[in-house]
């Protein structure tokens, strides 16, 4: 390892360096080979170097880089109707992240309240174990010291309840309530869903209390669920929701998608992004939600993801060091009795990819296109490293 490295330490030392990926793969120089069950954290969604991305991409290359939103792109406009149709969307405001679309949702939220004039309703409310991005207004809405300590002060305007407490939740709304914003399944917390019926009721409070809903889809979105987005399951719309990581497969790239009500606030010149939706990020962005949505793509998506779910269970059954595995489509977690990153590492060194979350979870993201006999192989991997375990 480097011992005089010119980058801010922040994420700690890195040894393992990938040359190329293909697929579902990434290789070392020396060409060895690792499946990857991390994605670049739920981020290659079509895994790597995908053809028709590399095609768009390179098309797009040899055009036209960057205009800035100074100036008109049709591009950009056809793919956020594609946005909207595949969606509850009706505006999309284009971002570079995730935190970058949380940040808009935000702002989409404060002026909606401003714009009909309820004064007192400023008050977000968010849950425990959230992960929202690492800008100021996500640390104060997560309210976790592991992300947050040394940065204060936080915003004001954020209140925390308990994940999947109908009865918290009910009784922390008020007059100043202006939105809830959840993640549909909890990613950095430890790959927690939100009950489906919970979603439904916090629907119908966001509704009878004037509230908007706002969810955070930057990780379980783009198909991850098994639908193209996790919402979709409980059959609700909300008013305002993130996406990013899955959106680009590994292009940066981001959004904040909204209603037409919720977004009226949203007028020119209150809110902005050099970069957002740039030429490339719109032709890699196009690519991936029309591969997403051809004819068969999420069944298979489904139908791999429940044979990974059931294979995971049996490995529940046959092996001790599990106490739980869960989530939804192809974000799912192991939780373990052992650490997660000891675990983590080990399997790294058996040729499997895969990140550890909160609440001592392993967590998994392959790609979306995975094939049956690639999950054959993360399962043996997994079984051999939990059962060797010491
Ligand atoms: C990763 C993540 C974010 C932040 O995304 P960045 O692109 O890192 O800014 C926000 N919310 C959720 C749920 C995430 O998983």
């Amino acid at each position: 390892m480097n011992v005089k490295s010119y980058l801010m330490p922040t994420y700690g030392e890195r040894s393992l360096e990938f040359s190329y990926g293909k697929g579902a793969y990434l290789f070392t120089k020396k060409n060895e080979r690792y499946l990857d069950f991390g994605g670049g954290i739920a981020v290659n969604s079509l895994g790597h170097c995908h053809p028709k991305l590399i095609k768009a991409l390179q098309k797009q290359s040899k055009k036209l880089w960057h205009t800035s939103n100074l100036y008109f792109n049709k591009n950009q406009e056809a793919y956020a109707k594609l946005l909207c149709k595949h969606s509850f969307a009706e505006k999309v405001f284009f971002t570079n992240s995730g935190v970058e679309s949380i940040e808009c949702g935000l702002k989409v939220i404060r002026r909606y309240h401003y714009y009909h004039k309820n004064i007192k309703k400023k008050n977000i409310i968010t849950f425990e174990g959230a992960f929202h991005g690492r800008t100021f207004a996500a640390l104060s809405a997560q309210r976790n010291k592991k992300y947050s300590e040394g940065f204060g002060p936080m915003l004001s305007g954020f209140v925390q309840v308990p994940f999947n407490d109908l009865y918290v939740l009910k009784k922390s709304i008020n007059e100043n309530t202006a939105a809830i914003m959840i993640e549909t399944v909890q990613g950095e917390g430890g790959i927690r869903p939100i009950s489906l019926s919970v979603l439904k009721e916090i629907k119908k409070l966001c509704v009878k209390n004037n509230i908007l809903l706002f969810l955070d889809e930057v990780q379980c979105g783009f198909g991850r669920s098994g639908k193209l987005f996790s919402y979709q399951w409980a059959n609700i719309k909300p008013d305002i929701m993130a996406v990013a990581k899955g959106i680009g497969s590994g292009f940066p790239m981001g959004a904040c998608l909204a209603t037409n009500d919720s977004s009226i606030g949203m007028t020119k010149g209150v809110h902005g992004s050099t970069y957002g939706g740039n030429p490339l990020a719109i032709a890699v962005g196009t690519a991936v939600i029309k591969e997403i949505m051809s004819k068969g793509f999420l069944d298979k998506v489904d139908k791999v993801a429940r044979y990974l779910w059931l294979q995971l269970k049996q490995l529940e059954n046959d092996i001790d060091e599990i106490i739980a595995i869960r989530g939804a489509g192809l974000l799912l977690g192991i939780k373990t009795k052992t650490d997660n990153i000891r675990i983590s590492n080990m399997l790294t060194l058996n040729g499997l990819l895969t990140v550890p979350a909160s609440d001592n979870v392993i967590r998994l993201a392959p790609p979306l296109i995975i094939a049956k006999s690639e999950v054959n192989q993360a399962i043996e991997i997994i079984r051999k490293v939990l059962k060797n375990i010491k």
